[in-house]
């Protein structure tokens, strides 16, 4: 007899999805987390993040509302107040995933836990439990080159908790969280600095998007240093840092951000007493099912870096528990995956960009609407707008849909829809449009 049908390591999106849904398919759960019940997305990342963008972009519409009629004093931005209201909202959050746990009787271990066999689990405590299945789900955490001076550097785990915003910041990287920050930071009156190792931000998203973006965050002022790498960092006397660098000239700045892709936790895990392979970046190896080389041991989540998105960890991990537990074994699809950047003005995409499209299918067309959003034109904001369909020409279906502009994500989750089930451009041609919408365009473009 083991103590538990199923003990998870981790309580973040896939970890809490998974205990749950077995839970209520009537095994008997348990879950260690050593750090808060919710995991990088609630804690310290997606969620947290969003308000951030959220206040930020008051800026913004704060300036635009003067041509809208409103008298609004002289703006000014007070960091503590929302960095505190966000906090609290992340506690509440936290909590309410707690009760979920408890909701479903779910046992919660508050410490560490490191497995001794395929079938046991020592927590930090002393205590050993055994249990029938094992789910990791650690999680991943911010990749953090080795170089001097590298613990004056901050990642997006401290971002939340600064003491005051940094007059001057450099982000280390240009993907995801590098311009959701960047973003952020100019919009609160930092001077901004992206620095990345290659001449591209956003690789993977389709090109017109990215230029776009890089061409509106350059005249909103935030800096770019392409080709260029970090050689140390120094701490001066007055508290400011100097960022000795290679491909471009050495920076001064308050703070400086690394956000240069997230590494899978599984140090100290003890993979190796119950012999769980891992893969060339340090990923748990899983097959389709979630399972790894150890037949009872599972992985979820980022810690399995296949696509490090929440909702992608959810469905793994609901997957998992209907797959094991409920009698009703699925699998997670992985194609047409809608993602967002949340910069000023957000990226959205699903399916394939314009380059892999003409790659994977030959004969390709594209359809562009490229305008400006009403709103931004009575507030005299220069600021255009970009929607691109992504056709395959043979089938006429709609194989990508990419955009950038206000609500981008909002809109694209939708649209999203049409290009999971395949829909044809001919479909989307038949739909009548809803003015005056941003969203029309997807309707109207020929
Ligand atoms: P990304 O993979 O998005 O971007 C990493 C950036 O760092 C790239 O510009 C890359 O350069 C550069 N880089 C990578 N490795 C190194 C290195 N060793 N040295 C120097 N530069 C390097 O990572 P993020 O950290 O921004 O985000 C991590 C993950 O979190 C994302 O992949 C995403 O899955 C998830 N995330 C999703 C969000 C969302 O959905 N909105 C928001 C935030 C995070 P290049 O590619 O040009 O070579």
């Amino acid at each position: 007899m083991m103590d538990y049908d199923l003990f998870v390591i981790g309580a973040g999106s896939g970890g809490v999805r998974a205990s749950r849904i077995a839970a209520s398919h009537g095994a008997k759960v348990a879950v260690a987390e050593e750090y808060r019940v919710g995991g990088t997305c609630v804690i310290r990342g997606c969620v947290p993040k969003k308000l951030l963008i959220y206040g930020a972009h008051f800026a913004e519409d704060l300036d635009d509302a003067a041509m809208f009629g409103w008298d609004v004093p002289e703006k000014r931005f007070d960091w503590a107040v929302l960095r505190d209201n966000v906090a609290a909202e992340v506690n509440r959050l936290e909590g309410l995933y707690g009760q979920t746990l408890g909701n479903h009787k779910v046992e919660i271990f508050h410490e560490r836990a490191t497995l001794v066999g395929p079938n046991e689990v020592k927590l930090a405590s002393g205590k050993t439990v055994t249990a029938d299945k094992i789910l990791i789900a650690t999680g991943a955490r911010p990749f953090l080159p080795d170089l001097p001076g590298i613990e004056h550097a901050i990642t997006s785990n401290e971002v939340f908790l600064l003491e005051e915003l940094p007059k001057r910041v450099v982000i280390a990287g240009a993907g995801y969280i590098a311009n959701e920050f960047a973003g952020i930071f100019n919009e609160f009156g930092s001077q901004v600095t992206v620095v990345n190792r290659s001449e591209t931000i956003l690789r993977g998203y389709d090109e017109q998007m990215r230029d776009r973006l890089l061409q509106i965050s350059m005249a909103k002022g935030i800096q770019y240093r392409f080709n260029s790498t970090f050689e140390r960092i120094e701490k001066q006397d007055d508290g400011s840092l100097k960022l000795v660098m290679k491909g471009c000239d050495d920076i001064i700045a308050d703070a400086v951000m690394f956000a240069t892709g997230r590494v899978p936790n599984v140090e100290g895990l003890g993979l190796e007493h119950a012999g769980v392979e891992l893969g060339d970046k340090g990923q748990i190896k899983v097959d389709e099912n979630s399972r790894t080389n150890v037949p009872n041991i599972f992985a979820v989540g980022d810690v399995t870096d296949r696509v490090q998105l929440t909702p992608v960890a959810i469905r793994e991990g609901h997957a998992f528990a209907d797959s094991q537990f409920g009698g009703n074994p699925w699998t997670v699809e992985y194609d047409a995956i809608p993602n967002a950047v949340f910069s000023h003005p957000p990226i959205a995409g699903v399916g394939l960009t314009e380059a892999q499209a003409r790659n994977k299918l030959g004969s390709v067309k594209t359809f562009t609407s490229d305008f400006r959003a009403m709103k931004n034109v009575l507030a005299g904001r220069n600021e255009r707008s970009l929607y691109k369909l992504v056709v395959d020409s043979s089938t006429d279906e709609v194989v990508g849909i990419h955009m950038i502009g206000p609500d981008a994500p909002e809109i694209l989750q939708a649209a999203a829809i049409a290009v999971k089930a395949r829909l044809k451009k001919a479909d989307f041609d038949r739909t009548m449009a809803l003015h005056p919408t941003m969203s029309e365009e997807l309707v109207l473009m020929r």
